[in-house]
């Protein structure tokens, strides 16, 4: 016993309502038709899925025990002491990976099954470089290469992120970059483009139909990815001692929220447990589409080279403020996620960075961990909830990363 799960927990079949499917747009090629020419196969079965429990592959699960799984769950006691209403906090430390996030979870089967395919290369996106890094880690263990463009500000301004992608063994290019069509057109057409993330996509799927033997894979709101990350609160069931009131991730498409709520989620529906539990997702003040989307069908992609899926959406050309929590900055949440906003099981809360950051040192003055600004957003949410629950309430919230690689968004905090 190992207590690293043996499968992954599918959503889709407890859900109020059905799961709306990805659709192909009414004008233009089909984008269903190309991921199944880019995508490893059984990454889009198991966007289908009707199984409830989809099999971990065993070189899967072992390389999650190998990178540190089951991740600890500990007990924020200096924090609850600062509160000092005798709320319990308890949070799941995804930083402990390495890295430093959660995305590890899913980078780690999306590059087996490239690999089981035959594929000798990844390719894909990245913003600020963690779901970049999550895949370098991953390519680098099971042994294919790694091709990662990167959104050319990030690749000027992050050059550990960067850095340490090419000591795991990957290529990384700035996008636009000259190694595709849609990075030399981008770069005719503006000499300084700093680089999107809707590029940076379009570079990847380009390289991708460029040669043998590579495949794209997705950082980004599909549910397959979701579904990945359920290791987490798979865990967090079986370590957590007693009961959460109330259950609290930070939302970027929504893959760490989700793997951490889903496992008690689903239970709640079945109604096997977890009646009285509340779920809250916590978004960036930058990106509000769970308080202020419209729920359509939209792109996940600004660039509309992938299928349109039916979610919480600001708008596929909707282009956040600058923020230090670069993995909020997102302008949808995945369709799943959206659903339960919409039915009434998740509620939703926005902060700022300014209120995420300060709430990030408390965090790292009490419990010795300096957070993710992502993370920090529920750490916000986890505080100001506390304070207004009864003595012996209990709190479990995802610390989703850890800050490290992150020194200018504490910068920030410090001169302020
Ligand atoms: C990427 C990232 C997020 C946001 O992405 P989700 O898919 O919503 O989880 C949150 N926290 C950290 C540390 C991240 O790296």
């Amino acid at each position: 016993m190992s207590g690293v799960p043996t499968h992954w927990y599918n959503i889709a079949v407890d859900l109020p309502k059905p799961l709306p499917p990805p659709m192909d747009p009414y004008e233009g090629e089909s984008r269903i038709a190309l991921l199944n020419r880019i995508m490893p196969s059984e990454l889009l079965h198991q966007e289908f899925t009707s199984l409830m429990y989809v099999p971990i592959p065993d070189e899967v699960r072992e390389i999650y025990m190998r990178l540190g799984r089951p991740t600890p769950l500990r007990r924020a006691r200096g924090l609850e002491k600062l509160i000092g209403n005798g709320v319990k906090i308890y949070y799941k430390f995804e930083g402990a990976l390495p890295g430093g996030s959660h995305k590890l979870n899913t980078a780690v089967p999306q590059v087996y099954y490239a690999s089981k395919d035959g594929a000798k290369e990844v390719a894909t996106e990245t913003g600020a470089g963690q779901w970049g890094l999550a895949v370098s880690i991953a390519a680098a263990l099971i042994g294919i290469k790694a091709v990662v463009f990167m959104t050319k500000s990030s690749y000027l301004s992050k050059r550990q992120r960067v850095m340490f992608m090419r000591t795991y063994g990957a290529m990384v290019y700035p996008s636009p970059s000259e190694v595709t069509k849609y990075g030399v057109e981008a770069v005719k057409a503006n000499p300084n483009h700093p680089g999107s993330l809707g590029l940076a996509i379009s570079e990847a799927i380009d390289y991708v139909l460029q040669g043998e033997g590579r495949r794209y894979i997705p950082g980004s709101v599909l549910e397959f990815v979701l579904m990945h990350q359920t290791v987490i609160g798979q865990e967090a069931i079986n370590q957590i001692p007693e009961e959460p009131d109330l259950v609290v991730g930070c939302v970027g498409g929504g893959s760490n929220f989700a793997g951490l709520t889903y496992p008690f989620i689903g239970a709640k529906l079945r109604g096997e447990g977890f009646e009285k539990t509340r779920f809250l997702a916590v978004e960036s003040k930058a990106a509000p589409k769970l308080t202020q989307g419209r729920y359509e069908y939209d792109f996940p992609d600004s660039g509309g080279l992938l299928p349109m899926i039916r979610m919480l959406t600001l708008g596929h050309n909707y282009v956040p403020p600058p923020s230090h929590a670069a993995g909020l900055r997102y302008h949808g949440a995945a369709p799943s996620l959206s659903l339960l906003v919409k039915e009434g099981v998740v509620e939703t809360r926005a902060y700022t960075q300014e209120e995420a950051l300060e709430a990030g040192v408390l965090f790292a003055r009490s419990e010795g961990i300096i957070p993710a600004p992502e993370s920090s957003h529920a750490i916000r949410a986890v505080i100001d909830e506390a304070r207004r629950m009864p003595k012996g309430s209990v709190i479990l919230f995802n610390l989703s990363g850890h800050g490290l690689l992150d020194p200018d968004a504490y910068e920030k905090v410090n001169a302020s």
